[in-house]
């Protein structure tokens, strides 16, 4: 997923939000004590406004709150003030269609790792435009490789925390790019699959949907959830539990959710063909369906 920048000199710049105030894109700055940026030391969430409208936003706020409470960190602000912001975000940029990214750091402390030390936490939004996989890869489909890097064990740090620590899915996202391929699969230190390194995936079998368990290591996808209802409102018997490669090798059809990819075909993986090469009907039934309640659905940006 890219996001454009500001690049040209005449563009007006991007407007952050940044503790409490909206600043220019230039003048949107932290400090290098930051333990945000230090240790990847805090949360953070990425939401999709479609037409006007922000999809899922208490759900994304709820996460965001939830992974803050698991790592003890207080956002100082009530849930409902930060989704304003989130809002004014978005009106202060004039965006109607775009990518919101909300980081909460645990603030600038001192050279350790003690949390104590950071006072308040560092708050900030960026609200783009996006720039998505060309639709080509939605008519075609993806191909993906299985990475050597395992998932963070459950165990150590619950998949449920959309943490700012990236650099176990960073790692796989290599394999990927040295494989040419635009994603990777990830899977647990039991071999079970877990995930992608920015998404969800998931498998048919006859009239079977399948995704593997958030205790095998997968993010509990706000997509994916929406993806199990859609499944089951298509006939579809939605189902969580674990899997193998061999279980993706010998599957009809398998697919990718995202905020940012949406529902996404795989047609290959480690080179072998996924059924028949193409992206499968019920996927495409699942990306018209999630597309249809992306244009429904929403917390209007501008106040109705
Ligand atoms: N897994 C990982 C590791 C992610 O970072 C994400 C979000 N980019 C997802 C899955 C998909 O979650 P969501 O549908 O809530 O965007």
């Amino acid at each position: 997923m890219k996001t454009k920048a500001s690049s040209s000199k005449t563009a007006p710049q991007k407007l952050i939000y940044l503790n409490g105030q909206l600043v220019p894109e230039k003048e949107a700055k932290i400090s290098v004590f930051d333990h945000g940026l230090l240790y990847g030391d805090g949360v953070f969430e990425g939401i999709r406004a479609y037409k006007g409208r922000v999809f899922r936003l208490r759900e994304h706020m709820q996460r965001l709150y939830h992974s803050a409470r698991a790592i003890t960190l207080d956002v100082k602000m009530p849930m409902e003030e930060l989704e304003q912001k989130v809002l004014d975000t978005l009106r202060a940029n004039k965006l109607r269609d775009a990518y919101v990214r909300l980081v909460v750091t645990r603030g600038t402390g001192d050279l350790g790792l003690d949390p104590r030390k950071c006072r308040k936490p560092t708050v900030f939004i960026i609200a783009n435009e996006i720039t998505l996989y060309p639709e080509s890869c939605y008519k075609n489909g993806l191909e993906v490789i299985t990475a050597s890097t395992r998932r963070n064990s459950p165990q150590a740090l619950s998949p449920n925390v959309k943490s700012l620590n990236y650099l176990n899915n960073i790692l796989a996202k290599i394999e990927a790019n040295l494989g040419g391929v635009p994603e990777a699969i990830l899977l647990n230190l039991e071999g079970y699959i877990a995930e992608c390194t920015g998404d969800n995936i998931f498998y048919i079998r006859g009239r079977n949907l399948y995704t593997p368990p958030i205790a095998a290591g997968a993010l509990p996808g706000i997509t994916r959830e929406c993806v199990l209802k859609l499944g089951a409102d298509l006939g579809l018997s939605p189902e969580e539990k674990l899997f193998t490669s061999y279980d993706l090798y010998v599957a009809d059809e398998v697919f990718l959710t995202g905020t940012a990819a949406e529902v996404i075909p795989v047609v290959k993986l480690d080179s072998r063909v996924i059924g028949s090469g193409k992206p499968g009907p019920l996927t495409q039934k699942l990306i018209r369906a999630f597309r249809d309640l992306t244009s429904r659905e929403g917390v209007p940006i501008t106040p109705a």
